[in-house]
């Protein structure tokens, strides 16, 4: 997918304003394939400008010139004016007076401002590029399965670092630690490491709670490398494991294979979703499954689509979803596990590859 394609793409979706504004920095960067702190992108139907200020001007006409887009390059200056001036310049060109824009990004007192610098009506239209990132090219599947690869890798390190007496805080900053040594710009989110009675906690922050025998630890996390977000779960065991547990796990397993099997083009997020509560409900844990399945990871770690209750739209090919369905018994224990996966026509696609049977350390 090129820059251009993309450009062609927002213009098909473009039927209720004349151009459309961009200012939050993912879609800046998915559209003109250039990332920045600050900048404005204005699409219209004959042109195409990013704006940026003199900090990012250099690195940005570089960037067009390699992708070889149509994206004119436009310096905020004294002379020239702010990035609001100069968008309204080009819709003055043109005479556009519908100007979509991200309604889901622009807070009402941003939008009431954009309305009076460009002098046009705003239309939301924060829907087109939601829609249009939620179906991945190949080119961002390989950028996602190398940042899934790079916390593979950080997993499998994990391993020697879990150990009893270690606290969890510990292991969330070795966890951060080594998905930095490793190359990634960041991590995804702050991670989580829940152990013992946490691990019932979905989104438990880690605590000085040092690990036991007899425990079981979640550990969730995820990088950004390349701009793409990666996200995995895997709950492991410390020291002996009851029948009880292993039958929570195991059930967790099944669930999450199951909703992976169902997961195809077409099906919906909701269907997706009972697929895998139903193998949990029918192990008599369906009371204790309260979140949804998964959602769609991109250049945000939380993106369209969501494989949930209340998605009833249908999954898009080449959709990318996490999997991580999750039985959370309150003051016991948690399971959770987490892959991400690519809604390919002949079936998903799990492109985590980090082990899945319970591991015992
Ligand atoms: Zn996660
Ligand atoms: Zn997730």
């Amino acid at each position: 997918m090129t820059i251009q394609n993309r450009l062609n793409q927002i213009r098909e979706r473009l039927t209720d304003a004349d151009a459309l504004l961009i200012i939050s920095p993912v879609n800046r960067r998915y559209v003109t394939g250039f990332a920045s702190s600050d900048g404005m992108v204005l699409i219209t139907r004959d042109s195409a400008c990013l704006i940026v200020d003199s900090r990012y001007i250099l690195a940005a006409s570089e960037n067009v010139s390699l992708t070889g887009s149509e994206f004119s390059v436009h310096l905020t200056s004294a002379a020239n004016g702010s990035f609001t001036d100069i968008a309204r310049k080009f819709l003055n060109i043109e005479q556009i007076t519908r100007v979509g824009f991200e309604d889901e990004y622009v807070s009402f007192a941003e939008s009431e401002t954009l309305r009076e610098k460009l002098k046009a009506e705003l239309v939301p239209c924060g829907q087109i590029l939601r829609e249009l990132r939620a179906v991945k090219s190949e080119g961002e599947i390989l950028r996602l399965r190398a940042a899934q690869e790079l916390t593979d890798e950080v997993f499998s390190d994990m391993l020697a670092v879990i150990r009893p007496g270690v606290t969890e805080k510990r292991v969330a900053a070795e966890l951060t630690y080594r998905t930095l040594l490793k190359g990634a710009l960041n991590v995804s989110f702050d991670p989580i490491v829940a152990s013992g009675a946490n691990s019932a906690k979905p989104h438990a922050v880690p605590t000085d709670r040092e690990l036991r025998r007899g425990d079981f630890v979640t550990l969730d996390f995820g990088c950004i490398l390349d701009g793409y977000c990666s996200d995995m779960t895997r709950t492991i065991a410390l020291g002996e494991v009851s029948e009880e547990r292993r039958m929570v796990y195991e059930t967790v397993l099944r669930a999450q294979e199951a909703g992976i099997s169902a997961a195809l083009p077409q099906v919906s997020g909701k269907a997706v979703h009972e697929a895998a509560a139903q193998v949990i409900a029918d192990a008599g844990y369906g009371a204790f499954f309260g979140h949804g399945f998964g959602h769609g990871v991109g250049l945000e770690i939380h993106e369209s689509p969501n494989a949930s209750p209340s998605w009833d739209k249908p999954l898009p090919e080449n959709a990318v979803i996490s999997a991580e369905p999750g039985i959370y018994l309150p003051d016991k224990f948690g399971v959770r596990i987490e892959d991400v996966i690519v809604i390919r026509h002949s079936g998903a696609e799990s492109i985590t590859h980090s082990e899945k049977s319970l591991i015992v350390l």
